[in-house]
């Protein structure tokens, strides 16, 4: 895939390039004319101008559509020139028009649900409420403080759940967003991208690519409207950044734009710099770390203290495992991988899922989306495969075996996740 030509929109260059080119250009266009090389941080929160008429027109644009406005930013939580650059650049990975960057990925996730249309406002009792609550469809597993914001409707939402079989019977008149993840954190679970965005008709499509990102997947391209990345992940790729990004075309990207204004949660510049700088080496570090996670799934699968191995077909850097003892004992037990939540870091975490990064999602809802509280997670780095192997062999070593046909597999975890 990372051979593959990016982008459906092409509006800015005539010759399409490919996605290890984009990955090391996009968004520097501009720096060789300025007689520079890497590009400048621009960290001013505001900008001098001494026609304020000029101003109030470029604000009222602003208001208007939410494209970046002509000439200086007028204040960066209108927007920011280093953060821009990050923009461009990761919408041209994902092929969208545009994409506008936030503070974090649940800051992205946010705005997405508070751009979306209310529904018609629902009358009780001869008064109508102030505003209708936005229904989206999603499928499970999703993040688990995606899960969380969606279930407990902190942002005027109504979930409905579903597998992807279901999605059709669930949209309704007023769905505003269906939202899937595919490989889904935790379980790797992978979903027919183009065959979800046909059955959701003209309701946009929301896809969570942090886990695949555009080097092996571009949702856009299957028909997606919206791309989601927690940036923190694999766009950053260090785990000394935060931050959100949302894929899109630009009609959507304004609205983003306003919501970002109105609510606040700006990326930071020096943030910005560093994903510009993540995404330069985006392609190479992903095709190593999935080498080296596709060698340790092949490990693990034939490892008899090890009970399931998920790893997607389109394959990645993460892998899922369930190990026939205690989780929690191989989690303390490592040492060269770090026991930690997140992922997509040039060294390898690993964590429990139940305890941690789905603890917030309520267990049967976290059960039944198949994440057992057997469940580990693996964000496989950059290191050497046989030191990674040889770490998880000792952590595993007191972990039991297969059960001998006959006896009764433990179908608990242990201690502490309940
Ligand atoms: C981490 C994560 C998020 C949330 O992103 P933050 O940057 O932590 O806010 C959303 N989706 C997925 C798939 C994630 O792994």
């Amino acid at each position: 895939m990372d051979t593959a030509t990016t982008g459906a929109y092409d509006g800015v260059r005539t010759a399409p390039r490919a996605l290890a080119t984009e990955a090391v250009h996009a968004g520097r266009d501009d720096l060789a004319r300025q007689g520079l090389h890497a590009p400048p941080i621009d960290l001013s929160t505001t900008y001098p101008s001494y026609d304020s008429r000029a101003e109030a027109a470029r604000i009222d644009a602003f208001a208007t559509d939410g494209a970046d406005p002509d000439g200086p930013p007028v204040y960066g939580r209108l927007g920011n020139p280093t953060v821009a650059r990050f923009e461009t650049a990761l919408a041209r990975l994902e092929g969208t028009e545009s994409a506008v960057a936030f503070a974090s990925g649940m800051a992205a996730l946010s705005a997405v649900l508070l751009a979306l249309p209310h529904s018609r406002p629902r009358s009780s009792g001869g008064t109508s409420m102030a505003a209708g609550l936005r229904h989206v469809v999603a499928v499970r597993p999703l993040y688990g403080c995606s899960d969380h914001l969606l279930t407990a409707g902190l942002l005027g939402t109504e979930v409905t759940w579903t597998d992807p079989a279901g999605i059709t019977d669930a949209l309704r008149p007023d769905t505003g967003l269906v939202m899937v993840e595919s490989p889904a954190n935790p379980t790797l679970a992978e979903l027919d991208l183009r065959a979800v965005a046909h059955v959701c008709g003209p309701v946009p499509l929301l896809a969570d690519n942090t886990f695949a990102t555009p080097v092996l997947q571009r949702p856009a391209a299957h028909g997606a409207r919206f791309v989601l990345h927690s940036a923190t992940k694999y766009l950053g790729g260090h785990g000394d950044v935060l931050a959100g990004v949302v894929a899109c075309d630009e009609e959507f990207a304004g609205r983003l734009r306003q919501i970002r204004f109105a609510t606040g949660g700006v990326l930071h510049p020096l943030a910005g710099y560093l994903l510009l700088r993540g995404l330069s080496t985006l392609p190479v570090r992903v095709r190593a770390a999935s080498a080296n996670a596709a060698e340790l799934a092949r490990r693990l699968a034939a490892d008899p203290r090890v009970a399931r191995v998920h790893y997607p077909r389109i394959g990645g850097a993460m892998i899922a495992f369930e190990v026939y003892g205690d989780p929690h004992e191989v989690v303390s037990r490592v040492r060269l991988v770090t026991p930690a939540v997140s992922l997509g870091s040039v060294d390898t975490l690993i964590q429990h899922p139940a305890s941690i990064s789905h603890r917030i999602v309520d267990a049967d809802d976290r059960r039944g989306a198949g994440v057992s509280d057997r469940l580990l997670r693996l964000s496989v780095g950059l290191e050497d495969v046989d030191d990674l192997w040889a770490d998880l062999d000792q952590a595993l070593c007191a972990a039991p075996e297969r059960p001998v046909a006959g006896s009764a597999a433990r179908d608990t975890a242990g201690t502490g996740t309940a």
